[in-house]
């Protein structure tokens, strides 16, 4: 598929590495890479070095580009950060997924129709995900002491604002990525927990791997780009940034919940979705959630919880593959 590459700048400057700026200033630019396959690409980032010095933090969003808010806050967040007030450096870079964001193209990058954010750390010799995914990786996460990668419900899905950070064994590794979603203060924490049929390749999966702290912080739904998120998280980065000495001011003390169980459930059958719960329900054990009806009329599947817990999100579009996402319930001692 031939795509237009957008975002064209006179001053792309970077090749495969971004370098810093004097201490105290902002770096704005193209990040280039090499690799044959990712040539007709570049991607938009800002340096924001501060004054003195701290931990570097790799912000990021649009791993997924139809999540707007995630993008947003980025770019607002980054605008108005004062070097001068910033103790370490920011790297931030809008969109990940460059090819996806013109087409609007929900999870999927449309040149190999892979999700990027199940390929990390990548790998140099697949086809373009994999590719991007390990340039990003080495260019931008690799080298960071913390990760923030910014998401939310796409262009199909509604979601409550929830965290996700990955246990991976190392746990001073884990417990700095616990701290870092417990600072960004979004109401429940998914800790993904190696399981049969779990994902992985996400970002944060293969940072803490690489031994980078990291979580995924999600607001925002179905492609529209919402003020009261997009604060959300914008709030959120300041708070994780004092957590980790970068702002000054005392971090913030936020309620949070921790999730134990994160299901996702996944259509039987393909047809129209129902779903009779909203996002931020809390069901139980068997409680109906929806159904699938044909386009006759017919139901041909009734939904239910597979445990007590609160509704994360849920596929907003009623259109619904065979074997589809349709919504996922995290299992919370408030639950019931
Ligand atoms: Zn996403």
């Amino acid at each position: 598929m031939k795509l237009k590459a957008p975002f064209p700048r006179e001053d792309a400057d970077a090749l495969d590495t971004i370098a810093f700026p004097e201490p105290g200033t902002v770096r704005r630019g193209n990040l280039r890479f090499s690799h044959p396959d990712l040539a007709d690409w570049s991607w938009p980032y800002t340096v924001v070095r501060g004054a003195s010095d701290g931990p570097q933090v790799a912000l990021i969003s649009g791993v997924h580009p139809a999540e707007y808010p995630a993008l947003e806050s980025n770019i607002r967040f980054t605008r108005s950060l004062d070097p001068a007030r910033l103790s370490g450096t920011v790297v931030s870079l809008p969109v990940i997924d460059v090819p996806a964001f013109l087409p609007r193209s929900p999870f999927v990058c449309p040149i190999d129709g892979k999700n990027p954010n199940r390929f990390f750390p990548g790998d140099p010799n697949g086809t373009f995900t994999d590719v991007m995914d390990d340039a990003v990786f080495r260019a931008v996460i690799a080298p960071a002491d913390a990760l923030i990668d910014l998401h939310g419900g796409d262009m199909v899905e509604a979601l409550v604002p929830f965290s996700i950070y990955s246990v991976s064994g190392n746990d001073d590794v884990d417990a700095r990525s616990l701290a870092l979603a417990r600072a960004f203060g979004l109401r429940y924490i998914v800790a993904a927990r190696p399981q049969p049929g779990a994902i992985g390749g996400t970002t944060a999966h293969a940072a803490p791997a690489a031994g980078v702290p990291s979580i995924i912080a999600e607001a925002g739904s179905s492609g529209l780009l919402t003020e009261p998120e997009t604060q959300t998280l914008v709030e959120g980065i300041a708070n994780a940034l004092r957590s980790l000495g970068m702002l000054d001011g005392e971090p913030r003390k936020f309620d949070t919940i921790e999730i134990g169980q994160f299901s996702w459930l996944r259509s039987p059958a393909e047809g129209m979705w129902y779903p009779s719960v909203a996002t931020g329900d809390h069901v139980l054990a068997d409680q109906s959630v929806g159904r699938i009806g044909n386009l006759w009329g017919d139901t041909l599947a009734e939904i239910s919880a597979p445990h007590d817990g609160v509704v994360l999100f849920i596929t907003s579009a009623p259109a619904m593959p065979h074997d589809g996402l349709i919504m996922a319930i995290g299992e919370t001692d408030e639950s019931g």
